[in-house]
């Protein structure tokens, strides 16, 4: 059986330690297994990155640029390979995967930027003869810990812009899926990155807890369930290092009764059920604004939901696969139960999917839940599966409020014809992300992605230009070249112009 290992300075380690099985969700069959790293590991990973980070400090931008135009050629060149491996250990359908990807290297395309997100700002002449000027130095070595729902885009929304900005880096991959973000890692090497400068280590909570106190590591990005991200928010912080660390969602969507309802039904759908919902930007609530509007996008979307196909990757017909493990299915099942348990309306149950015969693994169809109320289990957490629950208010206000008192602020979605109400709700909903009539409002690659209260600790976001802020300390230098003219007597007032 194949084992999966690191990549340490450069070189593929596979070394005797623990392993964890690796089990393709959509057969639940074992194909190959994962080498945990120990501490030791982790630690000559952050050795190497440590050693690696003077070189590539002082390498100009617009090299660390020219590296990575060749990294998103070859890993264009590389899209098939890619969602396959995301597809064996993750269980996503090749155009999803394909998607996951494409975001990814935009993140690339972003990263070439180098040399003009890292120009600073000049000022000649603050004072007589003196000119000042900031600058954005690198932090050092910095690493991401990412989670197995996106494998490629979330390591991509981090370590492209990191090393561009002169920093190395070590890399922990969601234990669940871990050879697509190794493979990538690969490929950034054959396009020309020194060893040492990107580093993966594989492993669980042993190495995250080296990686958030060992001394060398300046900056932690982590993206995760809100739990572990406020704890490793808290760890992080506590030893002195710059951290962001993005949680989980409850992402709601507005249905106003002036929406033209056959898009919102075919959006919805697939906002909330696409990659089975283990997306932090899926659409989990739909809330209805009107009794006419919550029956008519109930009964539309059971009519569209009754065309759903799921199953594995392996056939292009599929339009959502299986859940990550069997132990999370048990989880999503549980929610359906306790919604059912605590008043709320079952209108599609999709605990007994109709599969094909390769198809044993961790499959659940489309769900809706209507007659949701606040108080309900179901509405509170963070489900992460192919359900979609229905509340029903009678104003926009009312739908916001909502959205104001749930404890997660990722994204949300405003279906209207009216840009008076548009305008209203993006000025004043609690949430960092908003569509209009945009479901998966994920921002691109020269924005930043980030959420609001618990879906994100620390106060900048992932990517884009907070990306660079993250990535990078600001230093600002004041120069005078001195004359005799300029330096015949001392000065003790405090300077100014
Ligand atoms: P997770 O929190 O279980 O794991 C994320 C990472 O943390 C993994 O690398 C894992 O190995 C590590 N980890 C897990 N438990 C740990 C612990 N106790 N101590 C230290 N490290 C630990 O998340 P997941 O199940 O892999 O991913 C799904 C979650 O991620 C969902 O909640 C989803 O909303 C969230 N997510 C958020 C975003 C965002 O941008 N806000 C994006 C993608 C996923």
């Amino acid at each position: 059986m194949e084992t999966v290992g690191h990549l340490i300075d450069g070189k593929s380690v596979i070394e005797n330690t623990a392993t964890i099985p690796l089990i393709n969700p959509a057969t639940g069959i074992c194909e190959s297994e994962l080498a945990m790293a120990s501490a030791e590991q982790t630690r000559r990973a952050i050795e190497a990155a440590s050693k690696a980070y003077p070189a590539w400090r002082a390498t100009p931008p617009s090299k660390r640029a020219q590296v990575m135009f060749r990294f998103k050629s070859l890993l264009e060149g590389h899209v098939t390979e890619v969602s396959d491996l995301i597809g064996r250990e993750h269980g996503k359908i090749p155009h999803d995967a394909k998607g996951e990807v494409q975001r990814g290297i935009e993140n690339i395309e972003f990263a070439c930027f180098a040399p003009e997100i890292l120009k600073g700002e000049f000022s000649k002449n603050v004072g007589p003869g003196i000119d000042s000027w900031s600058e954005f130095q690198p932090l050092g070595v910095v690493a991401g810990i990412t989670p197995f729902n996106f494998p490629v885009m979330v390591p991509l929304w981090m370590y492209p812009l990191a090393i561009v900005c002169g920093n190395t880096f070590v890399l922990k991959p969601s234990e669940k899926d871990p050879s697509a973000a190794l493979y990538v890692a690969q490929l950034a090497h054959e396009a020309g990155l020194p060893n040492g400068v990107l580093n993966v280590v594989n492993g669980g909570k042993e190495v995250v807890d080296v990686l958030l106190t060992d001394p060398t590591i300046k900056a932690v990005s982590f993206v995760g369930s809100t739990p572990v991200a406020e704890a490793v928010y808290s760890k992080a912080t506590n030893e002195g290092k710059r951290c962001q660390a993005l949680g989980g969602a409850k992402n709601h969507a507005i249905v106003m009764p002036d929406a033209d309802l056959p898009n919102v039904v075919k959006a919805l759908t697939g906002a909330a059920f696409g990659s089975s919902g283990e997306r932090c930007m899926a659409i989990s609530v739909a809330v209805a604004v009107g009794h006419q509007t919550a029956t008519d996008l109930v009964a539309n979307l059971k009519t569209e939901m009754s065309r759903l196909k799921v199953g594995g990757p392996q056939n292009t017909n599929n339009d959502f696969g299986p859940l990550i493990s069997a132990e999370h299915k048990e989880k999503v099942i549980n929610f359906i139960e306790s919604a059912e348990a605590e008043g709320a309306k079952l209108v599609v149950d999709g605990r007994s999917p109709e599969l094909s015969a390769e198809d044993r693994g961790f499959f659940l169809g489309g769900t809706l839940i209507d007659k949701v109320e606040p108080a309900m289990t179901c509405y509170r957490k963070e489900i992460f599966g192919p359900v979609l629950c229905v509340v029903h208010v009678d104003s926009l206000e009312e739908a916001m409020k909502l959205i104001s008192e749930h404890e997660y602020g990722n994204g949300v979605c405003l279906f209207t014809r009216d840009g008076e109400s548009a305008r209203y709700f993006s000025d004043n909903v609690d949430a960092g992300m908003v569509g209009i009539n945009v479901p998966l409002p994920v921002p691109v690659s020269y924005h930043s992605f980030g959420g609001w209260k618990r879906s994100l600790f620390g106060d900048l976001s992932a990517y884009g230009p907070d990306g660079v802020r993250f990535y990078t300390k600001r230093k600002t230098i004041t120069q005078r070249w001195p004359t005799l003219s300029t330096m015949d007597k001392t000065s003790f007032s405090f300077p100014s112009n």
